[in-house]
């Protein structure tokens, strides 16, 4: 049989255009809330944020959240406000996005790589233990791809050493374990709205929490250290007035992502089903290529579905993953990598100190894994294409 060349070896691509691995899907009911917004007379933090808060808090199952400017400064305020600084060690995973370990340097404290468990590669719980120290105040677990993390082994650990949770859900607004929206389990529970995220306000996080201390210090210190934010005051017999009460940072929300969020997180389930159903094809077809690996769902698990990861298993095919994206790429589909380990960039090399080859599960995760284009506005036929390349390119490199 003559096979189908690929279009990186002057071939014909499959797609004429490109599909981008992730994209928002704003509709009109979206765009109107913004404009709403904008005539309101009120654009920067005021009762639209209120709205969306509790909005967020009942879709995390948590009785606050706290908006702010992007998961990062969540990550960041969450864990100012549980009085994690110098001296102090964060838990994490590295197989994350820069902003997980960047949040607790900002604070001063330095952040922990623990090895990542192959199956989900998310952080490994059993590995957990043993880089506990009595510097160690919290764990930082990501849930990878939207797919939680196993938190029954995480809390337990936390627990019993006397540690914070502070979980980095930028993938998994939506995502469920044990039957419980992913909100309810951490101390502080840290969301992700920016433009490729499961919902989008363009830029914008969210801090779920059941602690009503905690929220009020994120309130606080999410706004310079002043307790109540601006239109609160503008309601108050002296709005004049105002204390600098802690030192905080300017990380409030606008109203105008903030309607957008609440026009967005209406969509949310909808999303959800069509994020599903995309992977339920995916994982029919890519489930019978040997040359393929896919993620597995661990128990308790309900994924939000935000990538959609393989990998390739290498000594199957004739040319190597970087090759094999680029040839995706030629085909018209804009795979990506999630992520470059935390301990392989240049600033991390220096602050953490080098650390190469100590966690090989992440490092042989990272060197195979191909994140494929998932987001709710894809079209079966979209969906097509993806298989279609996928499947064109392992037949003609397969080794
Ligand atoms: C996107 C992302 C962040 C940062 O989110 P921002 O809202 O862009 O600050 C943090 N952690 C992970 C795992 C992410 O993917």
């Amino acid at each position: 049989m003559e096979l189908n060349r690929p279009a990186i070896e002057g071939g014909k691509p499959v797609r004429a255009n490109t599909l981008p691995y992730a994209r928002q899907s704003l509709d009109d009911g979206d765009l109107d809330a913004v404009a709403g917004a904008l005539k309101s007379g009120w654009i920067t933090s005021g009762p639209r944020v209120e709205e969306f808060e509790k909005a967020v808090a009942l879709k995390a199952g948590a009785p606050q959240a706290v908006a702010v400017t992007s998961c990062t400064a969540a990550l960041q305020l969450a864990l100012n406000a549980l009085g994690i600084g110098p001296g102090h060690e964060v838990i994490t995973t590295p197989l994350t996005f820069a902003a997980t370990p960047l949040s607790a340097i900002y604070n001063g404290a330095m952040p922990v790589l623990v090895d990542i468990d192959e199956r989900d590669l998310n952080i490994n719980p059993d590995l957990i233990e043993e880089r506990i120290t009595s510097r160690t105040r919290a764990i930082m677990p990501v849930h990878y791809g939207g797919a939680p993390v196993g938190m029954d082994k995480i809390l337990d650990i936390a627990q019993r050493h006397g540690l914070m949770v502070v979980e980095d859900a930028a993938h998994a607004i939506g995502a469920k374990y044990n039957g419980r929206p992913i909100g309810v389990h951490g101390h502080a529970v840290c969301f992700s709205f920016h433009a490729v995220k499961n919902i989008t306000t363009a830029e914008g996080g969210a801090i779920a929490t059941a602690d009503a201390d905690l929220s009020g210090r994120l309130r606080s210190r999410r706004f310079f250290g002043i307790p109540a934010d601006a239109w609160q005051r503008a309601a108050s017999p002296k709005p004049w007035e105002y204390d600098v009460f802690e030192l905080g940072f300017k990380c409030n929300m606008t109203d105008i992502q903030a309607a957008l969020g609440i026009s967005q997180l209406k969509r949310l389930d909808s999303f959800l089903t069509r994020r599903r159903e995309i992977v339920g094809r995916y994982d029919l077809e890519f489930s019978q290529m040997e040359e393929l690996i896919l993620n597995e769902t661990m128990p308790g698990a309900e994924s939000a579905h935000h990538l959609y990861v393989v990998r390739i298993r290498p000594e199957r095919f004739k040319v190597g993953r970087d090759s094999l994206l680029a040839a995706l790429r030629a085909e018209g589909i804009n795979a990506n990598i999630h992520y470059k380990p935390v301990h392989m960039h240049t600033f991390f090399i220096r602050h953490l100190g080098d650390l190469r080859g100590r966690f090989p599960v992440c490092e042989r995760a990272a060197e195979t894994l191909i994140t494929l284009p998932l987001f709710p506005a894809m079209t079966d036929g979209d969906v097509s294409d993806v298989i279609t390349a996928v499947k064109k390119l392992v037949e003609w490199y397969r080794a």
